[in-house]
């Protein structure tokens, strides 16, 4: 046989085992003890990969997908105070902007974790980036330490330099869960050579600010914020190029007022509905331009 030919075969031989699997309806007899078992295998659907979070809501790939973040999560606990843990609070956030999200409709919803798992840093946006979201979410609450007197939300997103030292101080906090886990996340790549990805990273800022100035107008009435509640810092878990991301410090675990509203029903739900109101006009807009 030719080298062409071996080569052709080395190429085609799993082609033709799964054309022959896909005649027979993806299974595969297994003869075991004198009964027939059946082995079935479950191909993942379209190009998505197997290990994706599910996905809620219109299962049509022309709605827009909200990939929503509870930050930390099972051996990173996040901030504590109050008597709660960071990602015991934001989970509970997490779960009511889903829910409030397919209530309303219009889009598809993801979660990066629906229980106590951990996930380490630069996996988040990686998620929603190879689901194609069209918004990332990313849920956290502050700390204060011992400095009492502290409270409200604010919204973070992307900057290349921090904008000011308490950003820059509260970039460290964050990225270090991720140092914890022995990850390196200052080694992400600033030498971003390609003009079209400098512009199209331009277009992600700007709709990435346009969302955080409506979460900061749809929840004013009903919302607490932190008197500057729109920040910019350099946050690893909203380094997803391609995809528009927002981080929501929902309040300070360290302020009794802000941990007890966020832990209760009335609360989430607040926070949920003024949120998904905002995703709702930023996508309304998106689809006028
Ligand atoms: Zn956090």
């Amino acid at each position: 046989m030719s080298l062409r030919a071996q080569l052709w075969l080395v190429f085609l031989l799993p082609v033709a085992i799964m054309a022959g699997l896909y005649a027979f309806g993806l299974t595969i007899p297994v003869p075991h003890l004198g009964r027939d078992y059946v082995l079935r295998i479950d191909l993942p659907q379209g190009n998505e990969p197997v290990d994706l979070p599910t996905i809620y809501g219109p299962q049509d790939r022309s709605r827009p997908l909200v990939v929503i973040d509870a930050g930390h999560g099972g051996k990173d606990p996040g901030s504590s105070g109050s008597g709660r843990r960071e990602k015991t609070l934001v989970l509970g956030l997490a779960l009511a902007l889903k829910d409030a999200l397919l209530d309303q409709g219009g889009v598809r919803v993801a979660l990066t974790r629906e229980d106590d798992t951990f996930l380490v840093l630069e996996e988040r946006p990686e998620i929603a980036r190879r689901m194609d979201a069209d918004l990332f979410i990313s849920i956290h609450a502050d700390s204060a330490g011992e400095i009492t007197g502290i409270s409200g939300a604010s919204i973070y997103t992307l900057s290349s330099q921090a904008s000011d030292e308490a950003a820059a101080r509260f970039a460290e906090r964050e990225n270090n869960a991720d140092r914890l886990n022995g990850v390196e996340v200052t080694g992400q790549s600033d030498a971003v050579s390609d003009i079209l990805v400098q512009l199209s990273q331009r277009r992600v800022q700007q709709n990435s600010a346009e969302f955080a100035a409506l979460i900061v107008r749809e929840g004013r009435s009903t919302l607490k914020f932190h008197p500057q509640a729109r920040r910019s810092a350099a946050l690893a878990v909203l380094r997803a190029p391609d995809v528009p991301a927002v981080l929501y410090e929902s309040g300070y675990i360290t302020n009794p007022a802000d941990a007890a509203r966020l832990t209760s029903p009335e609360g989430q739900r607040a926070f949920a509905e003024a949120l998904a109101r905002a995703v709702r006009i930023y996508f309304a807009r998106q689809t006028r331009e």
